[in-house]
């Protein structure tokens, strides 16, 4: 049987909006739903051509693949997106929850709803470092304050000797059902909050929370080549769950102070080198530093004019994760010498009295043209 095309299916054009797609996949799966045509096949093949094709037009990269090369995006090894064949039943709860809201048609969306309710959560660490340890790397450790799992319970919630009791209101299913036309919908049970239990007898450490606050610390490796706004995670270390769940992440969010001399523009960095008239007429070899911390000799070729810029290839920042350097840019600006002795007034004025056209060509085109439009 050849596959139908997806924009087919929902009955939308290639130009539609994800709006219109979403409101198509929707009609449609409210028509063909299995909860309203138990038995019928015919409906079943519709509804899962027709999530199948909501899967893959509602994602960006997706759709991309498949406007691109068609439903062979997605099929045999070579497919980019690692989509392989439609899992109806792993892909369903996600879309449903994307097209319809906080209401679940059957139970896989619930049992994913509740899961997720039990993670702990996510936790975030400011943390400020020098443009020289963006450059090495740096070890640090963090201090901060968490929830971990309640010892006294081990995080039941329940004083220990009691268990928790399944919650009335639900029967401990930790959600409700309700009838509304064609379909059951379910909703988070309001009395335990979707936990499906109640604690009648509550841990005298945490309260029944099944979690305590703690201070802990935690070594970070913050890796060569980050930049202000990197965000580096590390797992399991935020907040504990309840009831079994997973633990959060935590998130170090890092920024890089601003340099005194270095001036970065992702791998590159740049600076203004000052050089003295006589330096930039005459060349002249300089030391200049280097994020590395060492010193680079540069060669300042004669008649170097103020604003040219130097390359020092592989002297900028690492990049993150490859083994690659960004280059430094070294912009030449002559200073002009402002407080003058007498003896290098009277110098200057001998080298004035020398000065000749050859010497300044730029001063002689100028003025050449500018005798031109005064006598016009
Ligand atoms: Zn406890
Ligand atoms: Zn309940």
């Amino acid at each position: 049987m050849t596959k139908r095309d997806y924009y087919e299916v929902l009955g939308v054009s290639k130009s539609a909006s994800k709006d219109e797609i979403k409101k198509a996949y929707r009609k449609l799966a409210l028509k063909y739903h299995p909860d309203k045509n138990k038995g019928d096949k015919a409906a079943e093949e519709k509804f899962k051509e027709g999530s199948e094709a909501y899967h893959v037009l509602s994602d960006d990269k997706r759709k991309n693949n498949y406007d691109q090369f068609g439903h062979a995006a997605f099929q045999g090894g070579g497919g980019q997106s690692g989509f392989g064949n439609f899992d109806f039943s792993s892909s369903f709860s996600d879309i449903f929850e994307d097209v319809f809201g906080d209401f679940g048609f059957g139970g896989s969306s619930q049992s994913r709803r509740g899961r997720r309710n039990n993670r702990g959560n996510d936790l975030r660490y400011d943390i400020s470092i020098d443009l020289d340890d963006a450059f090495k790397g740096k070890e640090e450790k963090i201090n901060y304050t968490t929830y971990k799992k309640c010892k006294t319970c081990s995080g039941s919630g329940a004083r220990p000797g009691s268990t928790p009791t399944a919650c009335s209101y639900c029967s401990g299913q930790g959600r409700v059902r309700s009838n509304q036309g064609f379909f059951t919908i379910q909703q988070t049970c309001p009395e335990c909050s979707g936990e499906g239990e109640q604690i009648s007898n509550p841990c005298n450490s945490c309260s029944g929370a099944g979690k305590t606050q703690s201070n802990e610390s935690v070594s970070v490796k913050i890796p060569k080549g980050v930049d202000d706004g990197t965000r580096i995670r590390i797992a399991g270390k935020g907040e504990a769950g309840t009831k079994g769940g997973s633990s959060g992440d935590l998130y170090l969010f890092v920024s890089v102070e601003p340099h005194d001399i270095f001036k970065r523009s992702e791998e590159n960095l740049f600076y203004e080198l000052p050089i003295s008239i006589a330096d930039a007429a005459l060349g002249a070899n300089v030391e200049v530093p280097s994020i590395d911390g060492g010193k680079t000799k540069i060669k300042i070729p004669s008649g170097t004019q103020s604003g040219k810029q130097l390359r020092l290839r592989g002297k900028g920042m690492p990049v993150l994760k490859r083994n690659l350097f960004g280059d430094l840019y070294i912009r030449v600006v002559t200073e002009v010498p402002t407080s003058l002795t007498k003896k290098q007034k009277e110098l200057l004025s001998e080298f004035k009295d020398l000065e000749d056209n050859k010497s300044n060509p730029l001063i002689k085109s100028f003025f050449d043209k500018a005798k031109k439009f005064w006598k016009q």
